[in-house]
């Protein structure tokens, strides 16, 4: 019979120092202990990524991406090598591996790179020798032999992956919080802890700005149908689950309400009315490869309209110099951007078949007097682009109008 295998995933603040190392070790073990095979994917130590990235921006501000790759992946291979030490201290067996070590292969889309496959030969052997493997989060080769990043928040994506190439029994996502929240606990502090998310919600909370989640792991998990265990490693209470379906709640219509911060809105002024204009725009944008997220375009007046969007702040240097690029080639006027704004959205499965959710939600932001400057909406989202000054309280505000507190 084959012996039951779990993935456990410790993010950047569960092993910031060497006492929580210690205790992630500790855990590991006990887990072992129960006479399960573990594989262990690690972050790294703390803010180590943002100190990394800080110190690339002091030396260069357009830095190659390929060079930025070298730099992120060192901060994983500290903690693997750490947490091996530690786990082998507690009289266990382990062994760490980095990304190209275990054969997570990449295409070369550097510090975005997408997953190719998985060779997990070299971590069934080890297993089979009695060890802990313990993986390098966020980063894997690509077929040109070059180490690359999986994007910001990639180790959950490590985990979910090779939960699914080893077939595992478990995958558990440890972090600084007890599970996933209707709302970032340190935003509102009586959010509820969901007991059960599905993969669509969580995946869409997770693009708005839930980072408790990669995105992009959810996608993969939702594909193989890998379900998630997402808890605390500071306690041993059972966090949240992220499956297929989560139960049928059919009186819950919000399951969350999410923020995101790093959105910057564009506004093309007096674009000519007429057919073409915002293919031509847009075409141009596309052929960069920059995401534009919400548009909206207003009335005309005299023949002529504004054409408003939002990017992330990424990407905001080369959108201006392609948007000011198309509005010259279509007559528009001039391009002006604005840092000052935020994206808020309500997610939920439940509003595919209730009415009046919008409404709700703008109401509450209008007792609190906040402006909405642009609204989209999908089958199980509504998002407003405000005031980023504003977007606590609006967050507080609407997590109390749908109730979400009082689970
Ligand atoms: P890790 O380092 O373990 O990967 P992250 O910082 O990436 O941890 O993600 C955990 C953080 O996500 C929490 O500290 C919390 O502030 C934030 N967060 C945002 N939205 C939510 C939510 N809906 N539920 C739980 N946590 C959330
Ligand atoms: N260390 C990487 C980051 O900060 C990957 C991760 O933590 O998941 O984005
Ligand atoms: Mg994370």
């Amino acid at each position: 019979m084959s012996r039951s295998l779990i993935v456990q995933k410790f993010g950047g603040s569960s092993v910031a120092n060497p006492e929580r190392i210690k205790r992630v070790a500790q855990r590991v073990v006990e887990t072992r202990r129960q006479g399960r095979d573990v594989v262990v994917v690690v972050s790294a130590l703390g803010d180590t990524t943002d100190e990394l990235l800080e110190l690339a921006r002091q030396i260069s501000q357009d830095p190659p991406e390929r060079e930025l790759d070298m730099l992120m992946a060192t901060g994983e291979q500290v903690s693997v090598a750490l947490l091996a030490m530690a786990i082998e201290e507690l009289g266990e067996d382990a062994i760490s591996f980095t990304g190209a070590q275990v054969g997570i292969r990449t295409d070369s889309s550097h510090t975005k790179a997408k997953l190719i496959d998985i060779n997990a030969r070299r971590i069934q052997q080890e297993l089979a020798k009695g060890r802990v493997v313990i993986v390098a989060g966020f980063q894997g080769i690509s077929v040109n032999q070059d180490i690359t990043t999986l994007g910001r928040g990639g180790s959950d994506l490590t985990a979910v992956a090779l939960a699914e190439a080893l077939d595992a029994d478990a995958c558990e996502i440890y972090t600084d919080v007890e599970g996933v929240f209707t709302a970032d606990p340190r935003i509102v502090p009586n959010a509820h802890k969901l007991k059960s998310i599905s993969y669509d919600e969580m995946l869409e909370m997770a693009s708005l700005g839930a980072q408790v989640m990669q995105a992009r792991s959810i996608f993969v998990a939702k594909r193989f149908d890998v379900p998630i265990h997402v808890r605390s490693s500071f306690s041993s209470r059972e966090g949240t689950m992220i499956t297929k379906a989560a139960k049928a709640m059919e009186d819950i219509v919000v399951s969350g309400v999410t923020l995101q911060r790093d959105e910057a809105k564009v506004t093309i002024r007096d674009v000519p009315d007429k057919p073409g204009m915002a293919a031509q725009i847009f075409k141009e944008l596309a052929a960069q490869d920059i995401n534009v997220d919400m548009i909206v375009q207003n009335v005309s007046r005299e023949g002529a309209t504004d054409v408003s969007f939002t990017v992330v702040k990424h990407d905001l240097p080369a959108t201006l110099r392609v948007a000011r690029h198309a509005a010259a080639r279509v007559g528009a006027g001039d391009v002006a951007t604005d840092e000052g704004v935020a994206k808020l959205s309500i997610v939920g499965i439940g509003m595919r078949s209730h009415s009046g959710v919008a409404a709700k939600m703008f109401e509450a932001m209008a007792r609190e007097r906040i402006n909405i400057e642009m609204i989209s909406t999908s089958e199980i989202k509504i998002s407003c682009v405000i005031r980023k000054a504003h977007a606590e309280r609006a967050v507080r505000a609407i997590h109390q109008a749908f109730g979400l507190s009082r689970r």
